[in-house]
């Protein structure tokens, strides 16, 4: 039988959650000691260790079928491969960060500087888009050292939390594009692989749904059942059964984590009690 070859960052922001990703959906592997090929015991899948850098041209060229990287690799190394599936995880922006001394009255103030980064292709369009000439300077690694080291006027990299910016001097100005890590797929699959991609990616959509929603049961007096039941739209509709005390009522249902605190105090507010929230392992919509 074919084997899906999937192609995950060796070490970096990106292994670990990748690697958590794929055994919460059931696919348990058994690493090799030199850990640049493991393959999964019960499931027809092998994972490849690269760096991140490589993973788009490898998908493209079908060395291997898919790969998991930051959408940012993928939209600057410009391959010919398939935005699969967005992951939600290493999020992050790329932008643009001037000396937090520097006045900064907007993007045409770039205009002639000089900005070091490891990202050209994206930077080059985002001041083509917004009429700007700079010099483009292309550094690999340590980019935020740029202007205190003279070599640049401003930089365009990776932002989370912006504290790298500010132990470097540096504040943030611009945001070109937000990133998340993704799925690439090679575009020419043969159907075989194809269908263990689609039995993959089933499997770790449930694992998405599943991290993202709650189960929750809470006790509601009948007289107010219907406000409560309004606010909790559930899979379906939620499951409502009589408690051993006559007048009251068990109701369960699924809550999406994001509305979560608004939703109970509502809940609450309507008169619920007793309210459990529990974690949900996998969620098949
Ligand atoms: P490699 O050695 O594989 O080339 P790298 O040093 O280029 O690794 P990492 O720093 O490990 O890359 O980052 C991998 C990806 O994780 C980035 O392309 C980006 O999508 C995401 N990422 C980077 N920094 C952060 C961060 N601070 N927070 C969240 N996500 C990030
Ligand atoms: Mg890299």
């Amino acid at each position: 039988m074919k084997k899906l070859r999937i192609a995950i960052q060796k070490s970096g922001r990106l292994s670990e959650k990748s690697l958590d990703l794929l055994k919460e959906a059931g696919i348990r592997l058994n690493n090799g000691s030199r850990k640049l090929r493991s393959e999964a015991q019960t499931f027809p899948l092998e994972v490849i260790y690269l760096r991140d850098d490589d993973i788009p041209e490898y998908v493209q060229d079908g060395v291997a079928h898919i790969g998991i990287v930051g959408e940012n690799e993928f939209v600057e190394k410009d391959c010919r491969v398939e935005l699969t599936e967005r992951l939600g995880y290493s999020r992050c922006r790329l932008s643009i960060a001037v000396p937090k001394t520097e006045e900064y009255g907007g993007v045409k103030d770039l205009e002639g500087k000089r900005i070091a980064t490891s990202y050209p292709l994206i930077l080059k369009k985002f001041l083509a888009k917004n009429g700007v000439k700079a010099q483009v300077h292309v550094i690999s690694g340590s980019v935020e050292l740029g202007p205190s080291l003279g070599i640049a006027d401003a930089i365009f990299d990776i932002v989370s939390s912006g504290s790298t910016l500010i132990s470097n001097g540096l504040k943030e100005v611009e945001v070109a594009m937000r990133s998340e890590a993704v799925i690439i797929a090679n575009p020419d699959l043969d159907p075989e692989i194809r269908k263990i991609l689609d039995d993959l990616l089933f499997r770790i959509r449930a694992v998405m749904a599943a991290s993202t929603h709650k189960y929750i049961l809470l006790n509601a007096p009948n007289d107010k059942l219907k406000d409560i039941l309004a606010l909790l739209p559930g899979m379906r509709s939620p499951t409502v059964l009589p408690l051993a005390e006559e007048g009251w009522s068990s109701v369960h249902s699924v809550l999406k984590e994001k509305t979560f605190w608004e939703v109970i105090d509502q809940l609450k507010e309507s008169g619920a009690q007793g309210i459990l929230v529990i974690p949900i392992e996998k969620m098949i919509i």
